[in-house]
């Protein structure tokens, strides 16, 4: 009679360690992106934390950008799971070919007609299904998306301290974020190694200081999540949004100067040039073909696309920002309009096949395997798989479960996580363990 007791007892505690409600109890969500993230830069450098998450996490071989392997394009492909020929988000810059308008990166955190195309990005779509989600200076974060805004945000702006102690503070603030009120999913962005990259170039040894500085970040994250008592309901993706490669600069190549082949002045009505890899130009009316066959075997390095030309797995030339010349050069060749600037050691931009574009992609917590190592997919992808792990149901996009749906946990689809599983089986062996003994 005792011990019958005793197991109902037990069995009532299995029972109500599951959820309760309706809707199944999903755990919460943080999305890391360091800037610029090679898929390779943690092969030569002493990265412990890293590699603990290799152990305890999964680690994809690398990802692929987005075809316009730039800032804004690729986070939000990310947040979006559109291809850019959907979201429209196409360059870092805000621009208007009409007008001549341009508006510099950073400004176009706060431009809500940048970003804002009808493609609806995670945080809102979560929002619209009953989450709580926030955004800490992730690209596209800090604007309204038919009239509606990110729950929290925080945006990338001039002059804000960033050191490893300001680092530090941005994962404290996350972690209250989700502790003391209870959000579900929130984005993170530091704009490393990106600078570094583009400042030193990633072959040196400034990049590998930076490295070991993320990876002493990554670790005062696992400390502050276990502190915070979330590891078993927080699970964490770390990805980027290109990688980097070495600016190829005279003597050593002819460097690309679209002056030396055309009069921009009198074909271009405009253009935006100057930024790594890719480019665009407008031409005048009636100028188009002079421009393309001035500029289709100017230089051996670049190559020139007419809009309706541009292969169409770039997933790009559907869309109307994208302008009637689009230029594209060689890894490690930047597009220079009339002058050569050499300011930047290392860049992005290129082509999303070449791996110097690759990026990283971790993921850990209680719905994820331990040591497991995905195949290289598209970073499209990412979206489906947040989707998932929130229990959201997601917008029309162009990424794949198929993609990632083996990192999970196998009872991932049986309706509990492996934290509240881990608790009933413990309750169950301690059944077990009064019944031998009674
Ligand atoms: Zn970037």
């Amino acid at each position: 009679m005792k011990s019958e007791l005793l197991l109902v007892l037990v069995l009532s505690l299995c029972v109500s360690s599951k959820p309760l409600s309706k809707r199944r109890t999903y755990n919460k969500l943080l999305l890391i992106s360091f800037d610029g993230f090679r898929w390779d830069y943690d092969q030569d450098v002493n990265t412990p934390n890293l590699d603990e998450l290799v152990k305890e996490g999964v680690k994809a071989k690398y990802i692929n950008p987005p075809a316009i392997t730039m800032t804004s394009p690729s986070h939000f492909t990310t947040i979006t799971g559109r291809w850019i020929e959907d979201h429209g988000v196409v360059h870092n810059l805000m621009f208007n070919d009409k007008t001549g308008l341009r508006v510099p990166h950073k400004a176009t955190l706060k431009r809500s007609e940048w970003w804002d195309n009808g493609a609806l990005p995670l945080w809102i779509t979560a929002q619209n299904q009953g989450l709580k989600t926030a955004s800490f200076l992730y690209p596209g974060g800090g604007v309204n998306y038919s009239g509606q805004a990110v729950d929290r945000f925080l945006v990338e702006d001039h002059g804000q301290p960033d050191d490893e102690t300001e680092w530090r503070q941005n994962i404290d603030t996350v972690m209250g974020w989700f502790t003391k009120e209870d959000f579900d999913f929130v984005t993170l962005y530091y704009g490393e190694p990106d600078n570094v990259g583009h400042t030193f170039g990633p072959e040196t040894p400034e990049r590998i200081k930076i490295i070991e500085q993320i990876d002493r970040t990554i670790g005062y994250l696992r400390e502050a999540i276990h502190k915070n008592g979330l590891t078993d309901h927080l699970n964490v993706i770390l990805s980027s949004d290109h990688g980097m490669t070495t600016v190829k600069m005279a003597s050593e190549v002819n460097e690309i100067k679209l002056s030396n082949y055309m009069s921009l002045f009198n074909l271009a009505r405009f253009d935006l040039l100057d930024y790594g890899g890719f480019g665009m130009i407008t031409p005048r009316e009636g100028k188009g073909q002079e421009v393309y066959d001035s500029l289709k075997n100017a230089h051996p390095n670049l190559t020139v696309y007419k809009q309706e030309e541009i292969p169409e797995h770039f997933h790009i030339r559907k869309h109307e920002r994208i302008q009637p010349i689009v230029l594209l050069a060689d890894l490690g060749f930047n597009i220079n309009s009339r002058v050569i600037l050499h300011i930047n050691k290392g860049d992005h931009g290129f082509s999303n096949e070449e791996m110097d574009m690759k990026m990283i992609f971790r993921a850990f917590g209680p719905d994820f395997r331990d040591n497991f190592l995905a195949e290289p997919f598209d970073s499209v992808s990412i979206y489906p798989l947040m989707c998932k792990l929130l229990g959201v149901v997601p917008e029309a996009n162009n990424g794949s479960l198929s993609d990632t749906k083996d990192m999970l946990v196998d009872n991932f689809d049986a309706g509990g996580s492996s934290g509240r599983i881990k608790v009933s089986l413990s309750l169950l062996l301690l059944m077990i363990i009064i019944l031998t003994l009674i």
